[in-house]
């Protein structure tokens, strides 16, 4: 999928909104989630122009990708949530429900998660 440079994460990206920034380094811009699903509920975003997980773990160089998934464990660590947990999680594609087409992990952590996704209600 071609990637849209209109996406609210883009503009973020380019300061044109704003955000609540968590943490920035030369790859990745993290920042809380507009409508949290959890306590504590951090987007982690690499800067480059990937639309999905999927176009991200083909196309994007190595350094990057090393560089946004040791981001996302130090700012895991940075928030205190390796003691009592967290999870990671990708949405890609429609069945997934991605909303931003721009790459992100949601970090979600501050209470007790339950055990993996619940069912879609029928
Ligand atoms: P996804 O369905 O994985 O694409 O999730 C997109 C996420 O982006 C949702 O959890 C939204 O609440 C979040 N979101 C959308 N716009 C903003 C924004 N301006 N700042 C922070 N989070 C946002």
């Amino acid at each position: 999928m071609a990637y849209d440079e209109n996406n609210v994460f883009a503009k973020i990206l380019r300061n044109e909104i704003p955000c609540d920034k968590v943490y920035e380094d030369e790859h990745v811009l993290a920042f809380k989630d507009i409508e949290p699903q959890t306590p504590t509920h951090v987007l982690v975003v690499p800067k480059g122009a990937y639309s999905s997980f999927d176009d991200f773990s083909r196309n994007a160089p190595e350094a990057e990708i090393a560089g946004f998934i040791r981001a996302a464990g130090k700012i895991a660590r940075d928030l205190g949530l390796v003691q009592p947990g967290y999870r990671i999680l990708a949405n890609t594609g429609p069945d997934a429900h991605q909303e931003v087409m721009h790459f992100h992990l949601h970090l979600f952590a501050g209470k007790d998660l339950g055990r993996m996704i619940k069912p879609p209600e029928k």
